[in-house]
């Protein structure tokens, strides 16, 4: 068993952006990414202060907007189009989820789609399916990116996503499916669940659900990605695989955390960089 190290990886990652960061700076650009946060959900406050972190690192220009809970729509999306005009902003992200009173959809559709460096609005997703796209969604890519590091192959396995939401779980698919993987979506009503997940190469779990996989649901030697960030019983971060009573049987598996969650933020990194080439030509 090798534990996929999503620290190393994404720490290489940053250090490629830094170093192409530096080329553009040289040329007077520099790269911008603005992240918006709505309300005061102490989760999303450590992601952004997170991203904001990344963005020095690598050399970015980060600005936020922190909005109080009682923001209105109209509010929302007039900020939205200010930082769509922006010339010195590449990237907008809106850290989800937002306060229920907000359309969420109609705020991610409102973002340019050269600037959603989430990839999450409707054109970018149309992108991704036909397999011509500028960004990718930063969770699923990310992981992507740590099995080509671990010269994981993909093609012809039988790859097996617990979970359809549109932010992991069919991005993750469609990714794993555009490197010929045999690919097995499963969701909350699938049949047989356990007896799927065992004949998965590859098992990638994003179900929101502390510790669900269990060993029967693993095949021996199985590449095992846990995306979940859960809190177990006594409040402590972990994830959706149950990284103990699993990890003998895989091949690889990642931890949580010093998984994919930096593997996130570094490909977030990657896609505000290559938005600025876009936005600049070069
Ligand atoms: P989500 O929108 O709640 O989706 C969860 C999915 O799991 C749904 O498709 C649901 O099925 C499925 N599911 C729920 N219970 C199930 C069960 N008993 N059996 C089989 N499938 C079941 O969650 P998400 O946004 O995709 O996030 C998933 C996890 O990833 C969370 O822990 C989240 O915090 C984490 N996450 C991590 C990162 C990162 O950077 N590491 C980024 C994003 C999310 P239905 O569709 O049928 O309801």
């Amino acid at each position: 068993m090798q534990i996929i190290d999503g620290k190393k990886v994404s720490a290489e990652v940053k250090a490629q952006v830094a170093k192409e960061t530096e080329l553009l700076k040289s040329k007077g650009i520099v790269p911008g990414l603005a992240v918006v946060i709505v309300g005061d959900d102490p989760a999303s406050r450590v992601y952004v202060n997170n991203k904001k972190k990344a963005c020095e690192l690598v050399g970015f220009k980060s600005e936020e907007y922190a909005l109080p809970a009682q923001t209105t729509q109209q509010e929302l999306l007039d900020l939205v189009e200010t930082l769509n005009d922006k010339k010195d902003i590449n990237g907008i992200l809106v850290q989800l989820p937002l306060p229920e009173h907000l359309d969420e959809k109609q705020i991610i559709e409102a973002i340019n789609s050269i600037k959603d460096v989430d990839a999450f609005n409707a054109v970018n997703v149309g992108k991704i399916m036909i397999g011509d796209y500028d960004f990718l969604p930063c969770t699923p890519a990310g992981v992507m990116e740590m099995l080509s590091y671990y010269n994981i192959p993909v093609s012809g396995k039988n790859c097996v996503v617990i979970g359809r939401s549109n932010i992991v779980g069919k991005p993750m698919a469609m990714l794993l499916l555009h490197q010929n993987g045999t690919v097995t979506i499963c969701h909350s009503k699938t049949r047989n669940l356990n007896e799927i997940c065992a004949g998965a190469d590859i098992l990638v779990a994003a179900v929101g659900i502390p510790k669900f996989v269990k060993a029967d649901m693993v095949k021996e030697g199985a590449v095992v990605i846990d995306v979940g960030m859960d809190r177990d019983e006594n409040g402590k971060l972990c994830g959706d695989v149950d990284f103990d009573d699993v990890k003998e049987k895989t091949s690889y598996i990642t931890p949580v955390p010093g998984g994919v969650g930096p593997m996130t933020i570094a490909t977030l990194m990657k896609n505000t960089l290559k938005a600025c080439k876009l936005q600049n030509n070069c």
